[in-house]
């Protein structure tokens, strides 16, 4: 946790946070963290998450120094958990809900619905956007709908209050904000051409990263909203970023319940899979990396740095071949009397664990 004292302080004391076991751990001191509750609690062999809200607090802060004008909504379906809408809350973000168990979910924090947003016309992310996760094909008014949409919203008396993108997730380019904060402001001349009251929202969606590609998505919203929307008072840009505060803040640990072992090829099953915590592989096309965390005859080199790696595979807990997390992975295998129960079949051997990280 290695962001301000007082942020953290405020998002520890926020609902969905307080009351929930908070440690404080070094900067980069995760893995040995995920170590200590392992090994305290031996008993323990569910698969566990450990949120880092050191995490949320410094992305917060990011989002705030490099889109200082865009206020951000949590898009609340990338992951619900009361403690990370908490944290967000208290930071001072807003939330995105698509349906009643998520509103729900933020009211319960104390959150106050906003009246300016019951209504959102959605205009289609040009598609160029390269994403994993593309939304274009089931939202959004094509350029040429834009028109008549407008007509019939007059006509039938409806207050149209704004333009809404989402440039699709994973992986987007980020010029793709360019082209559609230009669409976007297409909408805004027509609208006005027709006599439509002044819109005041412009929601730029999510498809935003934690990574390094974050700093040039920004700098391209930026950019565009000055050359397209430039000195717009009374315009409130908004976001929709999902991701971005809910792909690195978790960590996830799994326990190895069974393994087998087919010439050099080392196959591992966990307790975890696509068929739970890690269903984004198959919704979300997403990568995650996998590191050893604890075996326990090998205190002093948990993490087996060092070690002889082998091609493994690493399986979910069903029955189902798609239930298949890593392959043509290399991981070390582990060591003395914890290999000696492994049979051609698999079995149990409990003790060692795995810690998986999205990247
Ligand atoms: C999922 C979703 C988001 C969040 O998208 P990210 O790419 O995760 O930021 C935002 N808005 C809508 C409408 C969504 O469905």
């Amino acid at each position: 946790m290695g962001s301000s004292p007082i942020s953290l302080q405020t998002v520890l004391c926020a609902p969905g946070v307080s009351g929930r076991r908070a440690t404080a751990f070094r900067k980069d001191g995760l893995t040995e963290f995920m170590q200590s509750i392992m090994f305290k609690k031996q008993e323990l062999k569910e698969p566990f998450y450990v949120l880092d809200l050191g995490v949320v607090v410094s992305l917060f802060d990011k989002w705030t120094r490099s889109l200082p004008t865009v206020r951000p909504f949590y898009a609340v379906k990338c992951n619900p958990e009361p403690a990370l809408l908490g944290a967000l809350a208290a930071l001072g973000s807003n939330f995105d809900c698509a349906s009643r168990a998520e509103i729900e979910a933020v009211l319960a924090l104390g959150a106050k619905p906003d009246p300016d947003r019951l209504c959102k016309p959605v205009i289609k992310a040009p598609e160029d956007g390269g994403a994993r996760c593309p939304l274009g094909p089931k939202y959004g008014a094509l350029p040429d709908e834009i028109a008549p949409l407008l007509q019939a919203a007059l006509a039938a008396g409806l207050s149209v209050t704004g333009v809404s993108f989402h440039i699709g997730s994973g992986d987007t380019h980020s010029r793709a904000y360019h082209g559609a904060i230009a669409a976007a402001k297409t909408v805004f001349e027509t609208a006005t051409r027709f006599g439509v009251p002044k819109m005041n929202v412009l929601n730029i969606g999510g498809g935003f990263t934690a990574d390094p590609k974050f700093d040039e998505a920004a700098s391209v919203v930026k950019s565009a909203l000055q050359t397209y929307f430039p000195n717009q008072l009374g315009l409130s840009v908004i976001s929709e970023p999902g991701r971005f505060f809910a792909e690195s803040a978790f960590t996830l640990a799994t326990n190895v319940i069974g393994k087998r072992v087919r010439d050099e090829l080392r196959e591992y099953w966990i307790n975890d899979g696509i068929y739970g915590s890690m269903n984004c592989i198959l919704y979300d096309h997403a990568t995650v990396t996998c590191t050893p965390l604890a075996c326990t005859t090998n205190r002093a080199n948990p993490t087996c740095k060092g070690l002889r790696t082998y091609n493994s595979t690493v399986f979910g807990p069903t029955c189902d071949a798609l239930d298949t997390v890593l392959t043509g992975y290399q991981l070390p295998a582990t060591s003395g009397e914890r290999l000696a129960c492994v049979s051609e079949y698999g079995c149990l051997y409990g003790r060692c664990w795995l810690q998986f990280q999205r990247v």
